[in-house]
């Protein structure tokens, strides 16, 4: 059986796992002891945490994942994954642009 993929082919779904650093973080809540799925590699897997909403610093940028896959973003947990903080940027600068007032001179 192949590996399963995700998102950028170059790093499998086990090996995101496998690397994320997230558990040594001092933000990082473990979900399944609130009876919930265990969350980590929320940069490219799990996107926000369902259980996580307190931010108590960010390691992220100690993680191998983070500079294999040049990430840009951080706190995945609590602001969503890599594609969803990117496209969050997007749609605000849409927005912005959408809501841009000429001034009258
Ligand atoms: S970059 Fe952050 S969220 Fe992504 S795998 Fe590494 S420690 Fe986990
Ligand atoms: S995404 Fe960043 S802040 Fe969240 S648990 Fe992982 S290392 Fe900590």
């Amino acid at each position: 059986m192949s590996k399963q993929k995700i998102a950028k082919p170059e790093m499998s779904k086990e090996e995101l796992l496998n690397l994320c650093i997230c558990e040594g973080c001092p933000t990082y809540v473990d979900c399944s002891k609130q009876g919930a799925t265990k969350e980590k590699a929320f940069c490219m897997i799990f996107g926000k945490s369902k259980c996580i909403t307190k931010e108590k610093g960010c390691i992220c940028g100690a993680c191998p994942v983070k500079a294999k896959m040049n990430l840009k973003n951080f706190y995945f947990c609590t602001k969503g994954s890599e594609d969803q903080q990117n496209n969050n940027f997007f749609f605000i600068l849409l927005q912005s642009k959408h809501h841009y007032v000429q001034p009258q001179l």
